[in-house]
């Protein structure tokens, strides 16, 4: 599945707040958000345009999407599994999206950021019940052991993002081993538990439902 490959900060920009996209860089004072607040372009320092209505909607789909760095296509297709499942759509969406391999290898602390997760899962450091599994948006479920594989164990880039995420606190639905680099899911995400930023996914099923 294709990803997103352009100027990753000029999402946050667009959105006009912190979206957590690179690791560390987004504590820094190199944060664009920091620097550069206002949204990108040639009269992006003019235009302060009132958001309502549909734009509202769109802004908050492109929010989630962009912090679980899912495109448009794919994005839809959870959307529709979502609505279709028993339960609240919007938490059934987040939680769709919270359960992706690649953000649950973030959560439990082994990338710095959903973006390189997703390229640890991609180069094959991951396995799942003792299987390799390289699919960032594989969905985990309860009472799956997610371990980095045992000839990734000294892969630099994982021992470096685990150290730097060691103030980070573990999610409260994985049992976390951050020694031996592996984890257990042992509920399903809640919906209070997700995402640090402010979301509100009722509007993107409003979007979605017109
Ligand atoms: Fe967003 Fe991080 Fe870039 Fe700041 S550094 S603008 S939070 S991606």
């Amino acid at each position: 599945m294709a990803r997103y490959i352009g100027p990753v900060c000029r999402q946050c920009r667009r959105e006009g707040m912190k979206l957590f996209l690179k690791g560390e860089r987004c504590h820094s004072e190199k944060c664009a958000i920091e620097r550069r607040n206002f949204v990108p372009g040639q009269h992006g320092k003019d235009r302060k345009a009132k958001i309502v209505g549909y734009g509202l909607q769109l802004r908050e789909k492109q929010k989630v999407r962009r912090i679980y760095g899912v495109l448009e296509r794919q994005f839809r297709n959870t959307y529709e599994k979502a609505a279709q499942a028993k339960g609240i759509t919007g938490e059934n969406l987040m939680g769709a999206l919270e359960r992706r391999l690649d953000s649950v290898i973030y959560r439990m602390g082994f990338g710095t950021s959903r973006a390189q997760s997703r390229q640890i899962v991609r180069h094959g450091h991951i396995q799942v019940n003792g299987r390799k599994v390289n699919i960032p948006s594989f969905q985990v479920k309860i009472g799956d052991e997610i371990a980095v594989r045992e000839t990734s164990k000294n892969n630099p880039t994982i021992l470096a993002a685990r150290d730097a995420t060691a103030h980070a606190p573990a999610p409260n639905w994985i049992d976390v081993d951050r020694e031996a680099l592996k984890g257990r899911v042992q509920a399903l995400p809640k919906r209070d538990e997700l995402v640090q930023i402010q979301l509100n996914e009722q509007l993107i099923v409003e979007l979605y439902s017109k």
